[in-house]
């Protein structure tokens, strides 16, 4: 491949740049870590999550909720902004919940999917009142049988696994053989169950995909999730209240991608909610987002303690790494390894400029932050900063690995 063939990171241009360094919050990331009088740590732009959620309503048709994936980043402070912000938070375990519903967030607003969810964590959600995305009969029985030893009504939708899958996708949740959700086929004798248990029923949740680049494998993914859900109501106790379609926007990460094309997505949207009208009209369609919503507003920024020359190639040895950021290593999901957007923070655009790798203080050489990128060159005190770092950093990471200081973390 030639040297203007090489594929480039997307633009980053969501943190302004004053006197060659990063703004985060308005404030240049020098004196941000001055304030948290440590590095490394993660800082979170509140006016970019709200700029981003303002885009995606711009294209949502009237009618579709928008909700929030809180694995995603589940900060404290981040969680209460986002709870003013979108329609309702979805959880995935027992401690979720309990940051869900401090956020604010209200009850009736909140739904929990995921695999394997403890007799301990389902007694939770019927008691906090939120919607319960079933994802087995063995769960149905359980939910059932906590519903008589408590009186407390329940709230129960079936997480369906499809038989298409998100096209493209970085992470394919249905589709074939997965442990999420009840295959296609198994469907009508949970709805059986469901009503033979006298479970109250509002619907399905139909989650095909996730980091899709790519409207139109989106649109297609979510339009026969629509299709689907119409087929299945047809055996359900009662009228559906909600179709959870997913989400699966993807933001670009590495060399070669590029954004995704929203307006098609909200162009994809108005068919879906047209056709959901048309056949359910008490029915309501609900996207779930998570890294799209977040995922951008977020840098990881670590500081220069070494730099070291090892048979030509530069190694600046950083304060930060694999046991902070495990995505931008590599190793969480990639199958070859690429380079996230890295930059030094406090000469962004600056000169000279020289090939650089940029490592933690790990003893594996897995913890790499950069691998031969060209940077402006950088010493000791220098600030590292990684872009597309506001969802699966922190709590994505092995933080105790070889028991370094956890980073922080802040909200501006
Ligand atoms: C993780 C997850 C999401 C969010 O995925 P993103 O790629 O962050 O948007 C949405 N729904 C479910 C069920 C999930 O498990």
């Amino acid at each position: 491949m030639s040297e203007l063939a090489m594929p480039v990171h997307a633009p980053m241009d969501l943190f302004p740049v004053q006197d060659d360094c990063l703004l985060a919050g308005g404030l240049p990331v020098t004196r941000v870590a001055d304030c948290i009088g440590s590095t490394p740590f993660y800082v979170y732009d509140r006016r970019i999550i709200d700029e981003r959620v303002r885009a995606v309503r711009s294209v949502l048709p009237g009618g579709v909720k928008l909700h929030y994936a809180i694995k995603a980043n589940p900060m404290p402070a981040l969680l209460a902004h986002m709870a003013g912000k979108v329609d309702g938070l979805d959880v995935a375990s027992g401690r979720e919940l309990l940051a869900a519903l401090s956020s604010g967030a209200s009850p009736g607003e909140i739904s929990f999917a995921g695999p394997g969810k403890s007799v301990g964590e389902l007694e939770q959600a019927v008691a906090a009142g939120i919607l319960l995305n079933v994802e087995s009969l063995r769960e149905l029985h359980a939910v059932a049988e906590i519903s008589k030893r408590t009186g407390r009504a329940p709230r129960v939708a079936l997480r369906v696994n499809p038989e298409f899958e998100l096209k493209n996708s970085g992470m394919r949740m249905g589709g074939g053989a997965k442990q999420f959700g009840i295959d296609v086929a198994e469907v009508p004798a949970a709805l059986r169950a469901v009503r033979e248990l006298r479970l109250p029923f509002e619907g399905f949740h139909i989650y095909s995909g996730s980091q899709n680049l790519r409207a139109e494998s989106i649109c297609e993914a979510q339009w026969l999730a629509v299709e689907l859900a119409i087929r299945l109501a047809a055996d359900a106790p009662g009228p559906l209240r909600t179709v959870n379609i997913g989400g699966g926007f993807g933001i670009p990460y590495f060399p070669g991608e590029k954004h995704l094309d929203l307006n098609a997505v909200g162009a994809g949207l108005a068919r879906c909610a047209r056709r959901l009208a048309e056949a359910m009209p008490q029915a309501h369609l609900v996207i779930e987002l998570g890294r799209y919503l977040v995922g951008e507003a977020g840098l990881y920024i670590c500081r220069v303690i070494d730099r070291k020359v090892s048979r030509g190639q530069v190694f600046l040895v950083t304060d930060g790494g694999l046991h902070h950021h495990l995505a931008a290593s590599g190793n969480f999901g990639q199958v070859l390894r690429k380079n996230y957007p890295v930059v030094i923070a406090n000469r962004v655009r600056g000169g000279p400029r020289e090939i650089a790798s940029v490592v933690g203080p790990l003893c594996t050489p897995l913890d790499l932050l950069a691998d031969r990128m060209e940077l402006a060159e950088a010493h000791p005190g220098d600030l590292v900063a990684v872009y597309q770092s506001g969802a699966y950093g922190l709590t994505a990471s092995p933080r105790d690995f070889l028991s370094h200081p956890h980073p922080a973390e802040i909200l501006l």
